[in-house]
């Protein structure tokens, strides 16, 4: 089965992630920095602090914005559920902004329109969650200039766009928003197994998702209540966690940054040549915006499903049988039961649903050969009848 998705590991990974097993330290070490300075380095953000998910830096990021209950988190539907939970777990409430059709991205008119309602319902949210889809950036400038309008924090998730760039600038340089969150889950761009970083240019949130990453825990003296007892004294000034990544994970991330322009760049060979060879079948194609450049985590197509004689469901079955691994990303989050349980009902944002019925992700990973890549392409014309 040819794989949606996957990661790339070297001989160069595996030195790292050894060396840094037999060193003194597997936790709490100079791994973990020393990743850091690299994204910041990558990014040009002032400070990046990484976590043993993108789904933990989402909530630190949230908590370090403020957010709690009788607050609203806004984001797309069509996301990973963690965009939205993480909302939640700070006792949130969530909503949703209907996608745009053409970029699957959350859309700035919807945004604009659904601000205006909220503002007069007295119910503006305090964060709003943009998802940079398939690594294409959303429309930030937009998208800023509204969030300032109505004083709205933002942060990006940006955990398939590590890579990408908007007007010619790295993704995650945070120029339109307070925080942005990369993941490095397997899937991803590049991967640290499980993991994740949050970067942002404010030095206050920088020290506040350091602490909720560290169970609210102190050694900086200017943030304790009194005088140090002694070298060993810490203080716990704030409830957090432990989403602390492992140097081991932090060595491979080192290791993996240093190959991300040259990873993102075969994705994007790649897509061309979807491009090219699926251009007369009955699909819509990736549109890209203009003064943008995909990290390229996900190629999708979306089936025309009034020129196809099968449904959705049977092409994503027959590519199945044929060995393609083809997925679906994703499943509009409002719909998911637990989100229905909380009052959202199917039918509420029609682009979202709209583009479920059709979308099908197909394998998209730097590693993949063009014998590969030929063998999507030949199944999928023949299943759509070509
Ligand atoms: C993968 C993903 C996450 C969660 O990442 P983890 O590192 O697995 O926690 C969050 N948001 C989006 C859009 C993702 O694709």
């Amino acid at each position: 089965m040819i794989p949606y998705g996957r990661q790339e590991i070297t001989q160069q990974d595996i030195d790292a992630v050894v060396q840094t097993l037999q060193s003194d330290f597997l936790t709490q070490g100079p791994q973990v920095p020393a990743f850091e300075q690299a994204l910041m380095a990558h990014t040009g953000a002032k400070h990046a602090l990484v976590a043993n998910s993108a789904t933990s830096a989402l909530h630190i990021a949230c908590l370090a914005l403020g957010l709690g209950p009788g607050d609203w988190l806004w984001t797309s539907p069509i996301t990973f559920v963690a965009s939205a939970n993480c909302g939640l777990y700070c006792g949130a409430q969530i909503d949703f902004v209907d996608i745009d059709p053409k970029t699957y991205n959350l859309c700035p008119k919807a945004l604009a329109d659904k601000l205006a309602v909220a503002k007069e319902q007295g119910k503006l949210p305090k964060i709003l969650v943009p998802v940079h889809l398939c690594g294409q950036p959303c429309e930030m400038e937009a998208i800023y200039n509204l969030a300032r309008e109505y004083g709205v924090k933002i942060i990006e998730d940006a955990s398939h766009a590590i890579g990408g760039k908007y007007q010619g600038a790295p993704v995650g340089n945070c120029q339109y928003s307070d925080i942005t969150v990369f993941s490095f889950h397997p899937v991803k761009i590049i991967t640290t197994a499980e993991g994740g970083a949050a970067l942002t240019n404010n030095d206050d949130l920088a020290q506040k998702m350091s602490l909720y990453r560290s169970h609210g825990i102190t050694r900086d003296q200017s943030l304790m209540t009194e005088l140090s007892h002694g070298g060993w004294y810490y203080q716990q000034i704030e409830l957090g966690y432990n989403y602390r990544m492992t140097e081991l994970q932090a060595a491979l991330g080192i290791s993996q940054i240093q190959r991300l322009d040259e990873f993102v760049a075969k994705r994007h060979k790649l897509a061309e040549r979807y491009n090219t060879q699926l251009a007369n079948l009955p699909l819509t194609l990736p549109y890209q915006l203009p003064n943008t450049y995909s990290g390229l985590h996900l190629y999708v197509i979306r089936l025309q499903l009034d020129n196809i004689n099968k449904s959705h469901a049977e092409v994503f079955r027959q590519l199945h049988e044929k060995g393609i691994g083809v997925n679906l990303h994703y499943i509009p989050v409002h719909t998911q039961p637990y989100y229905q349980n909380l009052g959202f009902r199917v039918g509420d944002f029609p682009e979202a649903e709209q583009y479920y019925k059709v979308a099908i992700s197909l394998p998209m990973f730097h590693t993949m050969t063009h014998e590969q890549q030929d063998q999507v392409v030949n199944a999928l014309t023949e299943i759509l009848g070509q």
